[in-house]
């Protein structure tokens, strides 16, 4: 077992591509550790540089206690999985399995043994003797998965393992998966771009965007406790309301929301009021969760500044809920764009760039300047996302008034970041 440490990692690639920008994690022995984000964030280079396939261009990788920066990846005795598990054609299930422990020379009847075993632990023990060409998707996967463990590696990579199956087939996988591995107890780092594979699979997660690290916790704190704009919209599904406001603090009433033709207060005894308070007169971004919206029962009417109200202009079914959209004229901010970071500027891949030489000048990591105001997210007119109770169901064009649970909503500056503290 091994646990993984990059200390201010930076990939650049050959054509001057920086993929992975000052990265510092922790990632502990026997963990099954989750890294998330979109598409081209930079979660496989990450994965491919902790298993050798990559450079790393500054910064160090530590493996088990040693800077691992110059080590082959055969001597860092980790084990590898791709979206498209790769099978010699011509070898069977057992085969195919096998061939690790015959490399290394180990006792064939005992190798065949532990392939039984653990065949068995896959549910492939049935087509141990089927070719690659003769199983379905997720059964190749298991294979695969099967050949990458046999050789019980201190380290477990796994890249979109699941992408190419289909939705029913991916939580089941995705269950056995994480059974696995928790049963061996080997360190696991596990890439997705999916967060419910994330939050159901990680013991700790991470999440990147333009290959900066955004949020790093368990499943619970990141989705409860988000540190970014972007963190938080990327794992909420239904989409979280993110509210553009300006905050006030108005003595007797609290601190306000003014989202122009609407208003909420926090109310001063509120434990978040004193971070709040340090954004008098600036804009937030309000983060609401749609099921932190009730409509309010007419004739049992909500306390003042406690209410947000809009025209559903559509309702949609999702089998077990139904979502409304109501228009409530309160600019909203998209968070693909709020606190995104500059484009890195191409580097020579040959020299480390600025901030790596400024590092070592500095003997530690270079900040980025905060992100000015003027760069935080465009204004959008758009809707509000509510969940209807059930058998409570209104129509289209009705007017609402929703409860904000103040409690539950999450603050964030303009430039992204959680104005009250993170906890983690
Ligand atoms: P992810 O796994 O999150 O989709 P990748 O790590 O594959 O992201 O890619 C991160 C960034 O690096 C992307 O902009 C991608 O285009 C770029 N990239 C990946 N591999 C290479 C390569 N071999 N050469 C140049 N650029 C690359």
């Amino acid at each position: 077992m091994t646990d993984v440490v990059l200390d201010g990692v930076e990939k650049v690639y050959p054509g001057g591509q920086v993929a992975v920008r000052d990265l510092r994690l922790r990632i502990d022995e026997g963990e099954l550790f989750v890294l998330l984000g979109p598409s081209g964030c930079g979660k496989s280079t990450v994965l491919r540089m902790i298993a050798g396939l990559e450079e790393v261009t500054t910064g160090d990788l530590w493996l088990n206690g040693s800077v691992a920066n110059g080590l082959a990846p055969r001597e860092r005795n980790v084990a590898m999985v791709f979206q498209e598990g790769a099978l010699y054609p011509h070898r069977t299930v057992k085969g195919n399995m096998m061939f690790p422990l015959e490399v290394s020379g180990d006792d064939r009847a005992e190798a065949g043994a532990k392939v039984v075993e653990l065949a068995r632990a896959l549910g492939i023990n049935s087509m141990i003797d089927r070719l690659p060409g003769t199983l379905s998707g997720g059964q190749r996967q298991r294979a695969a998965i099967g050949r990458a463990l046999i050789r019980e590696p201190s380290l477990f990579l796994m890249d979109e393992p699941l992408s190419s199956l289909d939705a029913g087939l991916r939580t089941e996988l995705r269950i056995e998966i994480t059974a696995l591995v928790r049963s061996t107890g080997t360190t696991t780092v596990y890439v997705t771009h999916d967060q419910v594979e994330a939050m159901t699979m990680a013991d700790r997660m991470a999440v990147l965007r333009d290959g900066l690290l955004e949020d790093v916790g368990t499943p619970e704190q990141i989705y409860e406790d988000p540190a970014t704009v972007f963190v938080a919209a990327f794992l909420s599904s239904p989409p979280i309301n993110l509210l553009q406001a300006t905050l006030w603090a108005v003595e007797g009433e609290g601190l306000v929301l003014d989202f122009g033709s609407q208003r909420l207060s926090v109310p001063w005894n509120d434990p978040r009021a004193s971070s709040l308070i340090s954004h008098h007169g600036r804009s937030v971004i309000v983060g609401v969760r749609p099921d932190t919206l009730l409509p309010v029962t007419p004739g049992s009417p909500a306390p003042p500044g406690t209410t947000l109200s809009g025209r559903i202009r559509a309702m949609e079914f999702h089998g077990h809920e139904w979502l409304a959209y109501a228009e409530a004229g309160v600019p909203t901010a998209d968070a693909a764009e709020v606190g995104r970071p500059p484009p890195p500027e191409p580097r020579d891949p040959g020299r480390p760039g600025m901030r790596g030489r400024l590092r070592t000048l500095l003997g530690g990591p270079v900040r980025d300047d905060p992100p000015v105001e003027e760069h935080a997210g465009h204004h959008r007119r758009s809707d509000l996302v509510f969940r209807i109770a059930p058998g409570n169901r209104p129509q289209r064009g009705d007017h609402v008034a929703l409860r904000v649970d103040l409690s539950r909503v999450l603050f964030f500056g303009a430039d992204g970041h959680r104005v009250t503290p993170v906890h983690r």
